[in-house]
Parts: C-alpha cells; structure tokens; sequence
C-alpha cells in the first residue's frame, strides 16, 4: 500500500450500496463442486452475468447517475463504452428520468449497439479504439453540456462496481481470494476496497486477456500507457485505461495482490466449462477467473469466489467457441 488515502473508501460503497439497493439485484453465489474438486479449495461463482443489463455495470452506472442533481440528470449523461457499460447507463438513465448517448468504437460487437439502441440511448460509432470515442464524449460535454460518465475512472463508478465486493463478504465469509476480470480496474478496484475493508486478509486478483492488457502494462510501466487494441474473445476487457488516469490506476497498483493474464485458448476453454459444465453462458469477459483456475495459474489456500461478470456474448461466437474453433489469435481459423 502506498500509504496515501484512496479516492474511493468502505463508507463510500455503504453509501453507495444504500443508494441503488431494490434498483439492482443481489445476485447469488453458487459453489461449483467440478472446479471445488479440481482446485482442491471451495470454489464458489458469483453469478453478476444475471446482473439486469446483463453485467455488473449496472451497479456504478446507477450509482453515478443517482449520484447527480436534478439538473445535471436532465442535461443528460454520455460515456464512451465497449458496451456493457454504454448498456448499463442507457437502463440506468432511462430508469431515472436522464437520457444516456453512447459514444463507442468500431470493434464493438453489433449486438451490443443494437441493445443499447433498444434501452433508449443516442449511440455515436467513431473510431476504432476507446480513446477516439472518448474524444466525442468530450466534444459533447464541452459543445452540449452533457454530463460524462465514464466506465471506470470516477469514484461515484468504482463505488458501484463495489457493492458487489460487499455481497462476496456476506455471502462467503471464509473467502479467501476473489478473482477479478480486469480492465479499466473499476470492478477490481471497488471489489478490492470492499473485501479488503472487510476483511484484510483476503486476496484479490486480477485477470485479463493477453493480447492488450492496459492496466497490466501500466502497473508494469508505473504509469497510464497505451496499448495497441486487438480483438479479443474478452472483448469487453479491450481499451486503454487513459493516458490521465485520476482513479482506479492507483487503487489496482495499491489494491491488487497479482495480475494473471490469459491466451484466448484458455479464455474459450473457460466459456466452455462455464457452458458444459456450470450451466452458464458468459461473454469472454467474464470467463477468465474459471480459465485462470482451469490453467493451473491461480493458488488459493482457502476458498476461492470467481465473479462471472457479463453475459452479452453474440450468440454465434458462443456456438462457435463451443465447437472448440479458435477464433483470435495465432492459432485462428
Ligand atoms: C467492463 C467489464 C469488465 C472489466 O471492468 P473494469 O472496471 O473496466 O475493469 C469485466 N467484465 C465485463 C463483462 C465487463 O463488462
């Protein structure tokens, strides 16, 4: 730890968590006995993929917008997304009263525009990476006074994003080690300054594809870099983190006990036994911490919980993955 006070702390996510309650679900938690048995720990799957919206977005994205006057609410909030996040603040927006526009990049998947169309948003498309769509997010804040709500890097966000970190605590009080998909570090760092204010001696851990790993190269760097965007199954874990990062940079270097990366083979393998096995479909995103345990790459002396964090995968890459195709990487069909 560095020391420093962090911008996002235990009381805040109590607040927050006070906030949004009966506007979010409480997903459960399940125990899988295959991965208990393989692993040799309990290995218990927070099922946030049945989060509404179908992710855990929806907790920060509530949150933020929860968290506005009255007249920033009716200017309206935009964001530039991968699309969970750009899903969650058009339910989020709409359920309140606001209007959300959506600005993202040209790798995001088609479902996940159409969806968000579908829940009332503006959508923009421009650019192929998240920086670009993050220059119109700006352009609208400065030329049309709307009020921006970032995916990860804002307090009101990491605040939501924790609220599930207190649910982990309550629902398996020996946890151990929490497995975190990690991106912008929103979920990892909210996750982290929950259990670990609860409960200090729990590990969190990070996860994330190899191929454009921000946060993993920033933490490696000591600072916000920039990374080149590759499509990957783990979609929703592409884009950069921001070259000023204010928040979660901070929180995941001070926060984080490791950062395990995954190829996309093990990535498919992970969705795989999700489906086969667990009974779940869950984006690539969400898959990395059963592909971690899977991999042999994670150690746990006492029990694990997994956060299967999103479920919008388009349905034909689903069945594809399920086949056992490769679909990125060196080794793609
Ligand atoms: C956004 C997202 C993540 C990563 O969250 P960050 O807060 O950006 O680290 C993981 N899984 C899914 C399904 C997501 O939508």
């Amino acid at each position: 730890m560095s020391g420093k006070t962090l911008p996002v702390q235990l009381d805040d996510i109590h607040a927050a968590a006070a906030r949004i309650e009966g506007r979010v679900l409480r997903t459960p938690i399940v125990e899988s006995a295959m991965l208990s048995e393989r692993v040799g720990v309990p290995v218990h799957l927070k099922l946030e993929h049945h989060q509404t919206t179908g992710s855990f977005k929806l907790r920060g994205a509530v949150n933020a917008v929860l968290s506005l006057s009255v007249e920033e609410r009716a200017r309206g909030v935009v964001a530039a997304s991968t699309g969970n996040h750009g899903r969650a603040l058009a339910f989020a927006a709409r359920a309140e009263g606001s209007v959300a526009t959506i600005c993202m990049s040209s790798l995001v998947p088609e479902n996940k525009v159409s969806e968000i169309r579908r829940l009332g948003a503006r959508v923009r498309i421009i650019g192929r990476s998240q920086d670009e769509a993050q220059e119109e997010v700006d352009r609208l804040v400065a030329e049309e006074g709307l009020v921006m709500v970032p995916p990860f890097d804002h307090p009101a966000v990491v605040a939501g994003q924790g609220t599930l970190g207190i649910e982990v605590v309550e629902q398996v009080p020996e946890v151990d080690t929490v497995l975190v998909p990690l991106s912008g570090g929103g979920l990892a760092a909210g996750v982290a300054v929950a259990v670990k204010g609860l409960k200090p001696s729990v590990r969190v851990v990070g996860l994330t594809m190899e191929r454009g790993a921000a946060m993993k190269a920033s933490l490696d760097a000591g600072r916000p870099v920039p990374v080149e965007e590759l499509p990957s199954l783990a979609d929703s874990l592409g884009g950069g983190i921001g070259l000023d990062n204010r928040v979660t940079f901070a929180m995941c270097r001070d926060l984080l006990d490791d950062v395990v990366l995954l190829s996309e083979a093990e990535i498919a393998a992970g969705m795989r036994h999700a489906y086969a096995v667990e009974r779940e479909v869950v984006e690539g995103a969400a898959a990395v911490g059963i592909a971690a345990l899977l991999a042999g790459k994670i150690e746990s002396r006492g029990p694990v919980v997994v956060i299967l964090s999103g479920r919008n995968v388009d349905m034909e890459q689903h069945r594809r993955v399920m086949n056992g195709e490769i679909i990125y990487g060196k080794d793609a069909a």
